[in-house]
């Protein structure tokens, strides 16, 4: 079967970098998958995990926005924060959650309530990828 690299990348580190199967992402408009030999584009990412398919083999991995660029070569995902099930510390999301939670009870600007929501995204992104199996 034919693959293709697959890398994702934050400011702070490559977190993937492997030959896979199959890529799924969450773009503006919904959920797509990548597959081999796709026409070379660029388009913005959900917070939401990305599911890579490879030797009949799923992985979540927590991607927190940015962008997918398909090239002639490689898939990139480009993202502010990105981690692996494995490397998701469940408390530190779950204390996040919590933190998101009250600051969008509290009475406060829309840019602090924007911040909130996204903080709030991210934090659930990690929970349901930890969680999941
Ligand atoms: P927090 O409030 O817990 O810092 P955050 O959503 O503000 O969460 P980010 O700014 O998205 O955090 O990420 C900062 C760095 O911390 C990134 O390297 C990211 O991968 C890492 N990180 C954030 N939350 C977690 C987590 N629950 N488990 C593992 N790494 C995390």
């Amino acid at each position: 079967m034919s693959t293709f690299l697959l890398e994702i990348v934050t400011p702070e580190r490559k977190v993937y970098a492997q030959d896979v199967d199959m890529v799924s992402v969450k773009g503006i408009e919904g959920e797509f998958g990548i597959l081999p030999n796709h026409i070379p584009f660029v388009t913005p990412l959900q917070i939401a995990p990305v599911v890579i398919k490879k030797d009949r083999q799923e992985e979540y991995i927590a991607v927190n926005g940015g962008f997918v660029e398909v090239r002639k070569d490689k898939v990139v995902i480009l993202a502010e924060s990105a981690e692996r099930q494995t490397d998701i510390d469940l408390d530190r999301a779950m204390a996040a959650k919590n933190r998101a939670e009250q600051r969008l009870k509290a009475k406060q600007d829309e840019f602090d309530f924007r911040r909130a929501e996204l903080s709030m995204q991210r934090a659930m992104n990690r929970i349901n990828v930890k969680k999941h199996r």
